[in-house]
């Protein structure tokens, strides 16, 4: 019992278990043909071939992986000629993409975490780790023990250094290694644990969870690139309400979206997240498209918001002050969590068409309609219409507006917004402060 302690603080594994297609069920059917017949050339070549990592974990689950990842002994250099379509890339570290019909299957030499010798930064932080190893060395350097499954699609068996199966059995996600180490090698395990646990339905083991609380704030020290990577994996893993919930259970929300706290604090804010959040997934589940643009938008209208008031309570202009409030938490925000161009370009459109749906008059509103991207901001409207932020009144406007037809549009512009033209421009007119949004 104490072996079995001490070997897994120090992530020694346990013991190698090879486990038959009795015992676990998977069959190699249930894998890609790609899959199989690169692990078979591996095989023939002498080599070892197995699939390996998020796609074993799934398949014992009953879940259908995204995506095959393969692991072998052998080199780079030993793979790429083996296949026809195949190229090494990867500087940090070096594998191959095999390319096979339309699939591209990840080939990966067995490396070594080699913690001792490991580049760090003075939190523990591994910044490079770059040498092959053993098969064991590969199972130990992966993050949760029902990660560090290989299967052998020649074989059937399961290899398992780090008793992962017995945890899957136990729906539980469990670090290999001792946690607060694992954690400081690459904060990023922590994220990846709370999404893992939501999205599969597994519970954190006490001693994973733990520590997470107290080493939130290293999540500062990681790369904003990565991090958005990592963010964005949990925004469309279908399970983002639930991610959200655990975050906030560990206490791991903060570091990632500046003030998402101070959001989920307010009533409004909290309803409009909540909603964004559930919409999106309920979109990924039944496999329609979901835009990250749209998501991220949402995640921080509130902020946008709340700096837009101030400035417009200091009396600045409404545009401007717009403006200026989405690129005061865009700057805050991408220091964080590096949100790339191209989102961020979206998003700002999304937001600055807001204020455009309240005047419904009618050049103005028709011009809106014909904008690039109307469609994206009227479902934005929708949702703050949803969360209380805006009159329901508002958006049905809008949603009858766009599926009405010409004559009928001009009818309905009108009787709605006439009055209410005239009395905004002659307050225009009086100060220099435009109005305030409804929402404001
Ligand atoms: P998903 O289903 O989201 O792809 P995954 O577990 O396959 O989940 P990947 O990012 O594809 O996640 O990583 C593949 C494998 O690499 C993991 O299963 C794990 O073994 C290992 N791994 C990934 N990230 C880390 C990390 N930060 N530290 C240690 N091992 C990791
Ligand atoms: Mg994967």
């Amino acid at each position: 019992m104490i072996k079995r302690f001490i070997r897994r603080v120090f992530g020694l594994p346990e013991t190698v278990v090879r486990v038959p297609r009795e015992k676990h069920g998977v069959s190699r059917d249930a894998i890609s043909p790609a899959a199989a017949k690169v692990c078979a050339t591996l095989r023939e070549a002498g080599h070892a071939g197995y699939v390996v990592g998020g796609a074993v974990r799934d398949l014992l689950l009953g879940i259908t992986p995204k995506d095959f990842d393969i692991a072998t002994d052998a080199r780079p250099e030993q793979v790429k000629p083996l296949f026809r379509r195949a190229l090494i890339i990867g500087r940090r570290f070096r594998l191959v993409h095999v390319l096979m019909g339309s699939e591209t299957l990840e080939v990966s030499t067995f490396r070594a975490a080699d913690t001792e010798t490991a580049e760090k930064d003075e939190h523990g932080r591994v910044l490079r780790d770059n040498v092959f190893g053993t098969q064991e060395e590969d199972a130990r350097r992966r993050d949760f023990t029902v990660n560090a499954l290989y299967f052998d699609p020649v074989t059937e068996e399961v290899v398992d250094f780090h008793g992962g199966l017995a945890d899957l059995r136990k729906r539980t996600l469990r670090v290999i290694g001792d946690p607060v180490t694992r954690y400081r090698e690459d904060p990023v395990r922590m994220l990846r644990g709370v999404r893992l646990a939501a999205t599969l339905g597994l519970r954190l083991d006490p001693a994973t969870r733990a520590p997470i609380r107290e080493l939130a704030p290293l999540m500062e020290r990681v790369p904003p690139a990565r991090l958005f990577d990592e963010m964005l994996k949990l925004l469309l893993s279908g399970h983002a309400s639930a991610c959200l919930r655990q975050l906030r259970e560990v206490g791991l929300h903060k570091g990632l979206l500046p003030l998402l706290d101070v959001i989920l604090e307010q009533p409004l804010g909290e309803r409009f997240v909540t909603l964004a959040l559930a919409q999106t997934d309920e979109r990924v589940l039944t496999d329609r498209p979901v835009s990250p643009a749209f998501l991220f938008a949402a995640l921080l209208w509130h902020e946008v918001l709340a700096a837009w008031k101030l400035r417009l309570g200091k009396g600045e202009r409404a545009v401007p002050a717009l403006e200026a409030a989405m690129d005061e938490v865009l700057d805050t925000q991408c220091a964080k969590l590096a949100i790339t161009r191209k989102l961020t370009a979206t998003m700002r459109e999304v937001w600055a068409m807001q204020p455009r749906f309240e005047q419904r008059s009618g050049t103005r509103a028709f011009r809106l309609l014909e904008a690039p991207r109307f469609r994206m901001a009227y479902d934005f409207l929708a949702l703050r219409a949803a969360s209380g932020e805006v009159p329901a009144e508002l958006e049905a406007w809008w949603r009858a507006f766009q599926s009405a037809d010409p004559e009928s549009r001009k009818a309905m512009l009108l009787p709605e917004t006439g009055p209410r033209k005239r009395r905004r421009r002659r307050r225009k007119k009086r100060s220099a402060a435009a109005p305030a949004p409804e929402a404001a």
